[in-house]
């Protein structure tokens, strides 16, 4: 973000009175005004009207575009493929000419005109958070989709009128303007883009914190109890606030869609919007029991708890990415890939947070924080590509890897979230370790927003390096040169003992020799009736012996198979033993002897040191929020 909405708004004034003695050597902004209305929801068309207003210089043609991608996001997305019906007209209502010149520009033959318009219309009939949706019961949009800039104007504010059905209210973070009904105001467009819309007939839960207003706005219904969402993500604005100690926006807004299907949500200045099952929002008793044989990259098991997680990592987000800003990351460049190596820390230090949020908040116990955190690393040691990929190439390649996962992606990379969530827990502890707990991580985050955010700069990965020393009190070059820059197998060990833990990797021995398992190495889903590969694990047996992502898998040992079936049966196997699998490939029935492979490992647990130190216990406290 260029202007800060809420800091500089004093700051925004005094420049404008100060520099209106040159203001006619320099073009003031035109006045922008969208209409967005939506008189056909059925139909999934928004109707868009930019009108442009110059007091004076206006050029002879003028473009406008449409965003390729919305931050937070890291995907060029295309949005202007989902434009239509385009037209300009001037202030009378004659058309102007106007041609396309590439994908997102539309360049509009003015003639000079002081005033004039466009119009156009977009389909919108994807929900999720970086998307839009209009239908008979919802609109919600994100305006990089909708909205198009001005070139060169980016920094121009501009007003959105809503014209929604009767019936339906109007959510934004973007300040109504007085007196208007369903009309706001954004500074400029890095702000504009940064405030998704809801118009439906949502519910609404309220709380302040601070004085500070803050709403949940719910579309959809579903089986939450509404006096425990507030209260509990009361306590995570709470608790994240008292983190990084002030509270940088005037009110704040969570959107949140229900749906059987719905997931994710994307972080905004002072919004953000949420996607969750609607009938996941009970506890789940007994979930995440041990699995014998656990998939690298998720939990697929959603419930309250991961709800509260989610609005933990979007809520830090208003600091860690929206103010705290990698060097990339705004203003922005719309038209294109903005590159930062810096997701790990964006994203994954975000997620750090979430999970230690919920532990400090009280709203999760020490044992499941310590579980999840057990389950993460565990997640990460089983996907080979973390010897492939670095955290900060896991960051830069974002646009073409991270968000375009195929079967190779769990040989081939690292999650920057799993890996940098991790790697906030690693940097945490040495943190602690070093300053003997008078420092931590919360004291690097905080530096970065009074030294960066609030002095308008983005920071860069050695700024960032060299906040996390300062916070220890001596180099981390080897620790960011390994584990940051490298593709070094993490210290866990070396880092848990800062509080009197290790990592138990669950390996179980009988008369001093570890008990060895089966294993394939194939990542396997039920498809229908089918049996399908999802993916081939590098340097696993599956692997080395032939078993292709893709290959379905009819019988094992000329028996038919489901997942469940495979699974047990491959149970009852010892490391040596020879399956036989019938596979088709394609359209060819084959078959393949594959001899399976051993391993000793078990479900990952982090557990005490013995006979750990008064110092080891005090870290332990501060790190978890446990009182003396
Ligand atoms: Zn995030």
């Amino acid at each position: 973000m260029h202007k800060r909405p809420l800091f500089r708004g004093v700051l925004l004034t005094l420049l404008l009175l100060t520099s209106s003695a040159f203001a006619a050597a320099q073009t003031p902004a035109p006045e922008i005004l969208f209409t967005v209305a939506m008189s056909r929801p059925h139909t999934h068309l928004f109707d868009v009207e930019v009108a442009i207003k110059r007091q004076a210089n206006a050029p002879p043609q003028e473009q406008l575009m449409m965003p390729v991608w919305t931050p937070g996001s890291y995907l060029v997305r295309e949005f202007e493929r989902h434009v239509q019906d385009f037209n300009a007209t001037d202030a009378a209502g004659r058309p102007l000419k106007w041609e396309k010149t590439n994908k997102n520009t539309w360049r509009v033959i003015t003639n000079g005109a002081r005033e004039w318009r466009a119009t156009y219309r977009v389909y919108a009939n994807e929900l999720s958070v970086r998307t839009s949706e209009l239908n008979s019961s919802h609109a919600f949009w994100n305006n990089a989709n909708l909205l198009m800039y001005l070139d060169g104007q980016l920094k121009a504010p501009s007003t959105v009128h809503v014209l929604a059905p009767d019936v339906w209210k109007v959510a934004t973070g973007l300040p109504g303007v007085p007196g208007q009904r369903n009309t706001f105001r954004a500074e400029n467009f890095d702000i504009l883009y940064d405030s998704p819309f809801e118009a439906s007939n949502f519910k609404t839960l309220v709380f302040n914190v601070k004085g500070v207003p803050h709403r949940i706005v719910i579309d959809g219904e579903g089986n939450y109890d509404p006096e425990r969402m507030r209260t509990d993500v009361q306590r995570i604005v709470e608790t994240e606030v008292e983190l990084m100690g002030e509270i940088p926006y005037r009110d704040y807004t969570f959107i949140l869609h229900l749906r059987q299907n719905a997931g994710g949500g994307l972080e905004h200045l002072n919004s953000a919007s949420l996607g969750y099952p609607r009938f996941d929002l009970r506890t789940r008793p007994g979930k995440r029991t041990t699995s014998a044989a656990p998939i690298a990259t998720d939990d697929s098991e959603s419930d309250y708890r991961g709800f509260l997680s989610l609005v933990s990592h979007e809520f830090f987000h208003l600091w860690n990415v929206k103010r705290i800003r990698p060097d990339a990351l705004g203003p922005f460049d719309y038209t294109q890939e903005n590159y930062t190596k810096l997701l790990w820390v964006a994203e994954g230090i975000t997620d750090y947070y979430a999970e230690v949020t919920l532990r400090r908040a009280g709203l999760i116990s020490e044992e499941d924080y310590l579980d999840a955190a057990a389950r993460a690393i565990q997640g990460l040691q089983n996907t080979p590509g973390r010897l492939v990929q670095s955290a900060e190439e896991s960051s830069f390649d974002s646009w073409i890897k991270y968000y375009r996962q195929d079967e190779n992606s769990i040989n081939s990379q690292v999650s920057y979230y799993d890996k940098g969530a991790l790697l906030g827990m690693l940097l945490d502890l040495q943190i602690r370790q070093r300053s003997s707990n008078r420092k931590s991580l919360d004291d690097v985050m905080r530096f970065l927003y009074t030294e960066f955010f609030k002095k308008n700069r983005n920071y860069t990965p050695a700024d960032f390096q060299k906040a996390a020393e300062l916070m220890a009190g001596s180099s981390l070059e080897e620790f960011f040169t390994r584990y940051v820059r490298g593709k070094d197998e993490l210290d866990y060990n070396g880092a848990l003992a800062a509080v009197g833990l290790k990592l138990d990797t669950g390996v179980t021995t009988v008369d001093g020799k570890p008990v060895e398992r089966a294993i394939l190495g194939a990542d396997l889903e039920q498809d229908q009736d089918r049996l399908m590969v999802r993916s081939v694990r590098a340097g696993s047996p599956a692997y080395e012996q032939g078993l292709n992502a893709g290959d379905q898998i009819v019988a094992i040992d000329n028996v038919r198979v489901t997942r469940d079936f495979f699974i047990a049966r491959l149970g009852e196997k010892k490391p040596g033993d020879l399956i036989n699998l019938t596979i088709f490939r394609f359209d060819d029935l084959s078959t393949l002897l594959i001899k399976l492979g051993a391993r000793t490992e078990g479900t990952y647990k982090l557990v005490p040191l013995p006979n750990q130190t008064e110092a080891q216990k005090q870290i332990y406290r501060a790190w978890l929020g446990l009182r003396a």
